[in-house]
C-alpha cells in the first residue's frame, strides 16, 4: 500500500457470521492462539488484514528484514514434529523465510480454512443481552462473536511522521511496514531514508550499494551492535534440534526469554582490565548478548551503564572513517539499551561510502517535505524516493484505530487515551468484557510470550466452557492493583528515562509510560498461572 491510502470502507452486507472466538491478527500470535482454540473444539476464525498470514512478517518486507533473536529461541516450541521438520537456514533467519515458515505453520496443522484474509477490522460493539460482541471489517463483513482476542501485535500500527508535506512528494515513497511486494528498482536512483531505528539499521546497508545516492536523516544516534548471522550448516542444525528443550529450557529460566541473560555480577565489582574483557567477549558473541547478557546494573545504574557506552561508542568510532561522522553516528543523549538495540551487519561501514550522507535533523528539524525532496532548515535534498522508517504506533496503536466499544458503548480508545493502557494481567481490560488482548505487553521474546498467553487463554476459554460461563471480566480493582505494580517495576530503570516507542513518547500526544509489563517473563508466568489456579481471581465471571 501507498503511503496516502488508506483501508476502504464498503457498505456492510445484511450476512452474518457466528463464531467463538474471532481472533484479530494472523502473525505470531494469532495463528498460535487459533491452533489452541481449535484444538479444543472451539469455533475460532482469524480476522487478518493482510493479504496473507505472518503478521509483522507479512508486512515487513525491506530489504534486510530479519529477526533479531536467534530463529530457534523465536521459533514455536509446541510441536515435536514442527521443530524436527523444519530447518531454518540462518542463525537470524530473514523475512522471506519467516514469513515461509509462518505459512508451512498454517498448513501443517490445517488452519488456512480458518483464516480469512484482507479482513481490516473497523468496529466491534459489545452486546450485554448477550455476551457477544458485534464485529465489522473495513470490507464490510460482519460476525458476531463470544470472544474477541486482539492479537495484532506490538509493533503493527505503522507511523508516518508528522511532517508537513509528507502527501505531497511526487516521487516514490513508502513506510517500512508496507514494503511494496514486487522488489524495488533503487539503481541509479536518489534516496532518502528518514529514520535511524532497528529498521533503517537493517535496510540501509542492504540498499546503500544499490542506490544512485543515499541520504540518511537521523535524528537520534543509536547503539547499533553487530548482529553476527552466519548460515545453519547441516551438522549445527542437527545440534540444534537436538537441544530444542535444552534452548527452551534456557528462554524459560532468563529474564526477557531470550538465550541470554544479565550478567548477575555489578558493573564496578569487576576490576577495569576484567571488565574490558568482559565487554569484549560478551561483544565478540553473536545476537543480543551485547545487551542481554552485560552486566545487570547497566539498566538501572547511570554510571555502570555510561562505562560500557563509552566502550559500544569506541567500537562505533572505530569503523567510520570520517571522525566528524563518526560522532554524529555516537549516542550521548540516552543510556544504553534504555532505547532498543539495532542489531546490524556492516551498517557503520555505510557512511564510508562516497555515496552516502548524512544528516543531522536533530539540531535542525525536517523543515517540511516538497514534490521534489525534503528540506531541512535552508537546504533542500532532491530526492526520487523517500523511505520512512519512522516506526510505529506501538502495544495499543492498532486496537486504538479500530472503534471497540465495551459494556455501556464506552470507547477502549477514550479509556487509554485518558489513563494509559491500563489493564490486568497484560489480558483484559475492565468494561470490555470477553475481549481478551494477547498482543504480548511483555518484555519477552515475542513467540515464547505468545505461547504463555495463547495457552493462558486457551484453557481459560476451555475452564469457561467447562463452568457454563459465557462472560469473564477484569475487576476494576484487580486492574488498578496490577497497574501500579507494573507501573512500580518500572522505578529506577534506565528506560524510563528516554524518548521512545517503549515510553509512548513517539506518537504525539499518548499519554507516557512504560508499554511493557517489565517484572520479567519468569514472574509473569508465575502469576498469570496463580489467577488461573485461583479460579480466574481478579476476574468476575458470569
Ligand atoms: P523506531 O525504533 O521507533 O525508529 C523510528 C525512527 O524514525 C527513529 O530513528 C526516529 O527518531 C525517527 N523519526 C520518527 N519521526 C521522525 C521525524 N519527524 N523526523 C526525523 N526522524 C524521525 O522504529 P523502527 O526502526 O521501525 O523499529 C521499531 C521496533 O521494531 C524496534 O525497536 C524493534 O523492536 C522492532 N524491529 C524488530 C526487528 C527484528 O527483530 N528483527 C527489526 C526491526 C524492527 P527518534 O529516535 O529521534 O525518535
Amino acid at each position: 500500500m501507498g503511503i496516502a491510502e488508506q483501508p476502504g470502507s464498503t457498505p456492510a452486507t445484511d450476512e452474518v457470521e457466528v463464531l467463538d472466538a474471532l481472533i484479530i491478527g494472523g502473525g505470531v500470535s494469532g495463528i498460535y492462539q487459533l491452533y489452541g482454540l481449535r484444538k479444543i473444539g472451539v469455533n475460532a476464525r482469524i480476522f487478518e488484514a493482510g493479504g496473507g498470514v505472518g503478521g509483522t512478517w507479512y508486512w515487513n518486507r525491506y530489504p534486510g528484514a530479519r529477526f533479531d533473536s536467534e530463529s530457534y529461541s523465536y521459533a514455536y516450541s509446541f510441536s515435536d514434529e514442527l521443530l524436527k521438520e523444519w530447518n531454518w537456514t540462518e542463525h537470524y533467519s530473514a523475512q522471506p523465510e519467516n514469513e515461509r515458515y509462518l505459512n508451512f505453520v498454517v498448513d501443517k496443522f490445517n488452519l488456512r480454512p480458518h483464516i480469512r484474509c484482507n479482513s481490516r477490522i473497523k468496529s466491534a460493539q459489545f452486546d450485554a443481552s448477550t455476551n457477544q460482541w458485534l464485529v465489522e471489517t473495513h470490507e464490510g463483513h460482519r460476525a458476531r462473536t463470544q470472544f474477541l482476542i486482539s492479537a495484532v501485535g506490538i509493533l503493527s500500527a505503522h507511523q508516518l511522521p508528522d511532517i508537513p508535506g509528507v502527501e505531497r512528494f511526487g516521487g516514490r515513497s513508502f513506510h517500512t511496514a508496507r514494503w511494496p511486494h514486487e522488489k524495488v528498482d533503487f539503481s541509479g536512483k536518489r534516496v532518502g531514508v528518514i529514520g535511524s531505528g532497528a529498521t533503517a539499521v537493517q535496510l540501509i546497508p542492504r540498499i546503500a550499494g544499490e542506490v544512485g545516492h543515499l541520504t540518511v536523516f537521523q535524528r537520534t544516534a543509536n547503539y547499533c551492535c553487530p548482529l553476527r548471522n552466519a548460515t545453519i550448516d547441516p551438522d549445527t542444525q542437527q545440534q540444534i534440534k537436538d537441544s530444542y528443550d535444552e534452548i527452551f529450557a534456557k528462554c524459560r529460566s532468563t529474564f526477557a526469554s531470550f538465550m541470554q541473560d544479565f550478567d548477575p555480577r555489578k558493573t564496578f565489582d569487576v576490576p577495569l582490565a576484567e571488565r574490558q574483557a568482559f565487554y569484549e567477549e560478551i561483544w565478540s558473541q553473536p545476537g543480543f548478548t551485547k545487551w542481554f547478557g552485560c552486566f545487570y546494573d547497566i539498566m538501572t545504574d547511570e554510571a555502570a551503564n555510561e562505562d560500557y557506552a563509552e566502550f559500544v561508542r569506541n567500537k562505533i568510532r572505530a569503523r567510520v572513517n570520517d571522525p566528524v561522522i563518526a560522532e554524529m553516528l555516537v549516542p550521548k543523549d540516552h543510556p544504553f539499551g534504555s532505547k532498543r538495540i539495532p542489531l546490524e551487519t556492516n551498517y557503520y561501514e555505510v557512511y564510508n561510502q562516497d555515496n552516502v550522507l548524512l544528516v543531522d535533523v536533530k539540531s535542525t528539524p525536517i523543515t517540511e517535505i516538497t514534490a521534489t525532496g525534503v528540506t531541512v532548515g535552508d537546504t533542500h535534498y532532491p530526492l526520487d524516493v523517500i523511505i520512512y522508517a519512522t516506526g510505529f504506533d506501538a502495544i495499543t496503536g492498532e486496537l486504538t484505530r479500530m472503534d471497540i466499544r465495551g459494556e455501556g458503548g464506552q470507547s477502549l480508545k477514550a479509556k487509554w487515551d485518558l489513563e494509559g493502557p491500563s489493564s490486568y494481567l497484560t489480558l483484559q481490560t475492565a468494561g470490555f468484557p470477553n475481549l481478551f488482548i494477547v498482543n504480548g505487553a511483555v518484555f519477552c521474546n515475542f513467540t515464547r510470550c505468545a505461547e504463555v498467553v495463547g495457552d493462558w487463554v486457551r484453557e481459560c476459554v476451555g475452564y469457561m466452557r467447562d463452568h457454563g460461563y459465557t462472560r469473564i471480566e477484569a475487576e476494576q480493582t484487580a486492574e488498578d492493583a496490577w497497574t501500579e505494580h507494573a507501573s512500580s517495576l518500572t522505578e529506577g530503570m534506565l528506560f524510563t528515562k528516554t524518548k521512545s516507542w517503549f515510553m509512548g513518547t513517539n506518537i504525539p500526544g499518548k499519554k507516557r509510560g512504560f508499554l511493557f509489563y517489565a517484572g520479567g517473563a519468569p514472574a509473569f508466568r508465575d502469576k498469570v498461572a496463580e489467577v488461573a489456579a485461583k479460579d480466574y481471581e481478579g476476574f468476575i465471571l458470569k
